[in-house]
């Protein structure tokens, strides 16, 4: 098999703090390129949504760690599909904050004007990150 992608949303918890992106990030940038995955994270509302790319073993060996991670909870599978390429290809981990985000968007894919990833429209979840690419503002390009 040959690339995977796998998208999941999860609630941050009540330990988590809007500090905690950076270090996130951090660590995302260093782990990620030694397991060559690539992918988008974003967080709003106390919600995450992130993607990951690469190769099956290591997209779902990252993924068991970050869904324990005490960070967040209630992690939840809304993706996992086999690709041809990547969608992310640029970013260890393009990151994209509440702020970036014009509100017509999340009305466009859950109904409501505000985020919450559990209410993405069936199959809508990687058509909505993939509206996030033009405003990805971290610095954790690949490289
Ligand atoms: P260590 O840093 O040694 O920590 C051990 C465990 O403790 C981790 O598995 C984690 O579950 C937990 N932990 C770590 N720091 C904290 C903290 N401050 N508070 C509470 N619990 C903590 N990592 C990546 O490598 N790539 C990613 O793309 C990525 N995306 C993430 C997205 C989200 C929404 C979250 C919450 C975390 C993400 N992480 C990511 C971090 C990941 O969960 C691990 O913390 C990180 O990979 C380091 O793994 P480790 O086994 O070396 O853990």
């Amino acid at each position: 098999m040959g690339l995977i992608r796998l998208i999941y949303a999860s609630r941050a918890s009540e330990s988590f703090q809007a500090k905690d992106i950076s270090s996130i990030l951090e660590v995302a940038q260093e782990t990620n390129r030694d397991l060559d995955i690539t992918g988008i994270l974003y967080f709003g509302n106390g919600y995450f949504i992130q993607c990951l790319e690469g190769q099956p073993e290591a997209v779902e060996a990252l993924y068991e760690r970050i869904s324990t991670d005490l960070r967040h909870e209630n992690v939840v599978v809304l993706d996992k599909i086999e690709i041809q390429e990547r969608s992310f290809e640029e970013w260890r981990m393009g990151f994209v904050s509440q702020t970036d985000v014009n509100e017509a968007l999340f009305e466009k894919y859950m109904q409501e004007n505000i985020f919450d990833p559990f209410s993405l429209f069936n199959n809508k979840a990687n058509e909505f990150l993939l509206e996030l690419k033009s405003v990805v503002n971290s610095n954790y390009y690949v490289g």
